[in-house]
C-alpha cells in the first residue's frame, strides 16, 4: 500500500437529511469527500475529510483554461444489504485517458479505485436501501496553479464527492438530431470527460429544450449525418435482428462503461452487435421500411433509456410502445440484476466495498 488514506470524520453525520423516498439528484452530498494533491510530479496521500467548501485563488488556472476532467460511477446496495461499486476500474482507465489528452497527470489505480472504495466504506450509510436507488460517485481533477498565464499546469487536485440518486424512471425520451452545432471532431476531445465538452453543449441543449425535446443526438462535423451520442448517453439502434451502435474509432464519442457492458452482454446472448458508422439516412430508411425496432441510450445515470421519438429536421420517427422492446428490456433487467447483486457477476465488474 503506497498511500495511507487518512480519515478525518465529520463530528455529526448529516444522514438525517436524507429522505430516501424523495431523493433529488445532486442536492445533497454525503458526509465525506476524498482529496489528494499533485505537486512536483507526485501525488500526495489522499485524505477523506468532511464534505465542505474549498477555498481557491481567483487565478486558479482551471477556472480560466478548463483543465478539468471528471467521471461518473455508481455504488449500489446489494441483495445481502452490502454495498458494491460497478466497474470502477473502467472509470479509472477512462479518467487517465481524459487526463492524458488534457495534459494532466496519471492517477494511480490505488488512488482512484481504493480511494473510492474507502470513501464509500466510510459513507456506506448514504447508499440508499430503496429499490432502484444508488449513490452517485463523482471523481474529478482540476488544475490548481495560481497563474493566469496560458500554459499547462503543474499542480492538480483530485477529489471524489458522492450524492444519493433516486430510481431512474426510464420514460421514453424525445431526441432531436442535431446537424448544425457539432460536439466533437476527430483529433479533438470528444472521447474525454473534459468539462469543456459539457460546457459547449449547454447552448444547443437549451435551444432544443425550448422546442420541447429532452436531449440531442449529435452528428459528425464533416457530413453532419453519422450519429455520435446523446447528451450523456451512448446510443443503440435495433434494426431487424441486429444491434448497431456507432464505433469509437474517430475518437469523437465517449467510450461508455454502460455501452461496453451492454455490448458484452448482448454478444454473450448471441445477439449480433455491430460497432460501425451509422448515418441518420440509414436510421430513417429503417424506420420507413419498418425494420427500426428499438432505439435507446445507455449511461451510468439512466442505465438504459428508451428513445420514444427521434426528430430529424421535420421528420418525426415515433417508435412503437416500449413494452414490446425485447432487447432493451432484457438488457436493462440484466444490467440492473448485476449492479444490484441479484445475478452472478461473471465478468468481475463489481467491486464489493
Ligand atoms: N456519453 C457521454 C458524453 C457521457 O457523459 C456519458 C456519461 N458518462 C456517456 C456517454 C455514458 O457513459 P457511461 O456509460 O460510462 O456512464
Amino acid at each position: 500500500m503506497a498511500y495511507e488514506i487518512k480519515v478525518n470524520k465529520i463530528p455529526q453525520s448529516r444522514i438525517a437529511q436524507l429522505d430516501q423516498k424523495n431523493i433529488q439528484f445532486g442536492r445533497l452530498y454525503a458526509d465525506h469527500m476524498l482529496v489528494a494533491h499533485y505537486e512536483d510530479g507526485v501525488w500526495g496521500s489522499p485524505e477523506i475529510v468532511p464534505f465542505e467548501n474549498i477555498s481557491l485563488s481567483p487565478a486558479t488556472t482551471f477556472m480560466h483554461y478548463g483543465q478539468a476532467i471528471f467521471e461518473g460511477v455508481k455504488a449500489y446496495r446489494n441483495a445481502e444489504g452490502g454495498v458494491q461499486i460497478f466497474r470502477p476500474e473502467s472509470n479509472w482507465k477512462r479518467m487517465n485517458k481524459s487526463a492524458e489528452r488534457m495534459g494532466m497527470p496519471d492517477l494511480p489505480e490505488e488512488l482512484f479505485v481504493e480511494g473510492m472504495r474507502k470513501l464509500i466504506e466510510v459513507d456506506a450509510a448514504w447508499v440508499p436501501t430503496e429499490p432502484g436507488c444508488s449513490l452517485y460517485i463523482r471523481p474529478f481533477m482540476i488544475a490548481t496553479d495560481e497563474f493566469v498565464g496560458v500554459r499547462p499546469a503543474t499542480k492538480f487536485t483530485f477529489m471524489i464527492i458522492t450524492s444519493p440518486a433516486a430510481a431512474y424512471y426510464s420514460k421514453p425520451v424525445s431526441i432531436y438530431v442535431q446537424d448544425e452545432f457539432v460536439r466533437a471532431f476527430p483529433g479533438g476531445i470528444g472521447m474525454t470527460k473534459a468539462a469543456g465538452n459539457y460546457g459547449a453543449c449547454m447552448y444547443p441543449a437549451q435551444q432544443i429544450q425550448k422546442m420541447g425535446y429532452d436531449q440531442i443526438l449529435w452528428t459528425d462535423g464533416f457530413e453532419h449525418k453519422y450519429v455520435q451520442e446523446i447528451g450523456t448517453m451512448n446510443v443503440f439502434f435495433v434494426i431487424g435482428d441486429k444491434v448497431i451502435t456507432p464505433d469509437l474509432n474517430a475518437g469523437t464519442i465517449l467510450a461508455g462503461v454502460t455501452r461496453d457492458s451492454v455490448i458484452t452482454l448482448l454478444k454473450e446472448k448471441g445477439v449480433t452487435v455491430e460497432e460501425r458508422p451509422i448515418s441518420i439516412d440509414e436510421i430513417e430508411a429503417a424506420y420507413k421500411n419498418g425494420s427500426l425496432k428499438e432505439a435507446f441510450g445507455t449511461g451510468t445515470a439512466a442505465s438504459v433509456a428508451p428513445i420514444g421519438k427521434l426528430t430529424f429536421h421535420t421528420d418525426v420517427m415515433q417508435l412503437r410502445p416500449v413494452e414490446e422492446w425485447e432487447t432493451m428490456n432484457w438488457i436493462k433487467t440484466t444490467l440492473d440484476d448485476i449492479r444490484y447483486g441479484r445475478k452472478a457477476d461473471n465478468h468481475n465488474w463489481v467491486l464489493k466495498v
